[in-house]
């Protein structure tokens, strides 16, 4: 039984509450049973003195294979990025044990922050292999996070992801990238068949399967409808990036005749069950289809900043109904798992839209769209991003004495503006105390650390094997980014023009 008395909370419910609420938590089998001052059971007690005690942040996108590549690169245009991300022309297999490491210290990091749910959209290099599955899935399960994870692999030939490419290709590189190892469909849904049957409701339910196309451009129709299919069948989330960059924008045009939101709706699968990430090159009439579907849209801000990418148009989106939670997606695009940082930046960046001061994003919406649309986007049974009788006990617990409190006028403004995540001290999942005084309970810190610092010189060597490897396919690329910036597409997402 996952029995815990948390005593002396200072509660912030949900992000719909102004006030903090004193009183006790009482969790039953993972499960919060009681709310109420003075509350006395003979279970496992935590008494938090007065600390600040939240819902646990929803991380809503990360792809973890990115962990060991954390500030890599200086800024580069997301096409650009990709080759030393996800490098087309990759042979070779992951090794479970380097992938479970992965994935542990992106989790640790998270947990650590009092994120207590991601959605991974983890991607292989240069095929997926069920050790690798059970390596992430085994990883979140060991160490305590709610975790949903999907294999986001793309399973066309690398040139077709883009517009122009072929054309401006030498012939022997568009062969080189004809050989290249990548999955197919049939492999992919064997896989998938492999993450449902193994991982999805594991750990007592914290571990969930999702499905993921990367993205519609590197799927195939059939492909896209296979996972849809598997989405409808099993209630799973699927990931799909969508608009991302203005290249992807000018690429539906070319290869489909129509933006990629109206391509997806077109096949059938927008639906509420899909997340779409980052939606920034979307016009009015995909707001609309969009708010008209009942997806989901990932926000990335700092990812976005960071890749030139744009600025996703929150209000419209929000206009049109759209839910939207929050993400870090990567290691070597955030560089960090800190959704406070990322909450702070969707705090700040949508004023630069212009417009009617008014309609800039509250500090409560941006807590909204981190637990109640982190909430909606997971699909899970139990109801998360919420400190309330039969929800889910994940909660993080925020030392009262932090900066970010000095004074305290308004909880929401605090947590959205001035906390970085610093103040965070206890982190419980499912009922768990998993991190207790900044320390991880169930796996040992110190030995990851160790762990890692023994694989860092390898690390720094394949860095530099991967940027040989750009290299020599990068002037394509920026060619194909140049000729898509250049191109009128009726609006703009970028600022500061
Ligand atoms: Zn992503």
């Amino acid at each position: 039984m996952r029995d815990l008395l948390i005593r002396n909370g200072n509660l912030l419910l949900s992000a719909d509450h102004e006030n903090l609420l004193r009183a006790d938590v009482l969790i039953r089998d993972g499960v919060i049973v009681q709310i109420a001052p003075e509350l006395s059971a003979d279970v496992e007690t935590l008494d938090v003195a007065g600390d600040i005690v939240i819902p646990g942040l929803i991380n809503a996108h990360v792809h973890s294979p990115g962990n060991f590549m954390r500030g890599t690169l200086e800024g580069l245009p997301l096409e650009v990025f990709m080759l030393y991300e996800v490098p087309p022309l990759a042979s070779g297999r992951e090794d479970p044990a380097r992938v479970r490491l992965r994935t542990l210290i992106g989790a640790a990091e998270m947990l650590k922050l009092g994120i207590t749910s991601v959605m991974d959209d983890a991607f292989f290099v240069p095929l997926t292999t069920p050790e690798a599955i059970d390596a992430i899935a085994g990883a979140y399960d060991d160490i305590g996070i709610r975790a949903t994870l999907a294999l986001d692999q793309p399973i066309v030939v690398e040139y077709d992801k883009y517009p122009f490419l072929k054309d401006i290709l030498p012939p022997d590189l568009r062969r080189t990238m004809e050989d290249a190892p990548r999955e197919t469909a049939e492999g992919m849904l064997a896989h998938y068949d492999h993450l449902i049957r193994e991982w999805h409701g594991a750990g007592q339910g914290r571990i969930a399967a999702a499905v993921s196309c990367s993205a519609p451009q590197r799927a195939t129709p059939d492909y896209l409808r296979a996972l849809h299919g598997l989405s409808q069948t099993h209630d799973l989330p699927f990931f799909c990036h969508i608009l991302e960059t203005k290249l992807q924008r000018v690429l539906g045009i070319e290869k489909f005749g129509m933006s990629l939101i109206r391509y997806v709706d077109q096949l059938g699968i927008l639906d509420e069950r899909m997340l779409v990430i980052h939606s920034i090159w979307v016009d009015d009439e995909d707001i609309a289809i969009l708010g008209a579907s009942g997806a989901s849209v990932a926000h990335n801000p700092v990812c976005n900043l960071r890749l030139g990418s744009g600025v996703m148009p929150f209000r419209k989106l929000r206009d049109a109904g759209v839910p939207i939670c929050l993400g870090t997606d990567e290691a070597v695009s955030d560089d960090s798992h800190n959704l406070w940082g990322a909450i702070k930046t969707a705090g700040v960046v949508h004023a630069i839209s212009g417009g009617d001061y008014a309609r800039w994003p509250k500090a409560q919406e941006i807590l909204a769209a981190v637990w109640d649309g982190g909430h909606r986007a997971m699909r899970r049974p139990q109801r998360l991003g919420r400190i309330e009788t039969g929800a889910a006990a994940d909660l993080a617990v925020l030392d009262a004495r932090g900066a970010a409190f000095q004074p305290l006028h308004d909880i929401r403004r605090a947590l959205v503006l001035a906390e970085a995540g610093a103040s965070v001290r206890h982190t419980v999942v499912d009922g768990l105390v998993v991190v207790r005084d900044g320390r991880l309970t169930r796996i040992d810190e110190d030995l990851l650390r160790a762990d890692l610092r023994r694989l860092e010189p390898q690390l720094r060597a394949e860095a530099v094997a991967l940027r040989a490897g750009a290299e020599q396919l990068e002037p394509y690329y920026r060619q194909i980014v140049a000729r898509a910036a250049a191109t009128d597409v009726g609006f703009s997402r970028w600022v500061g023009q």
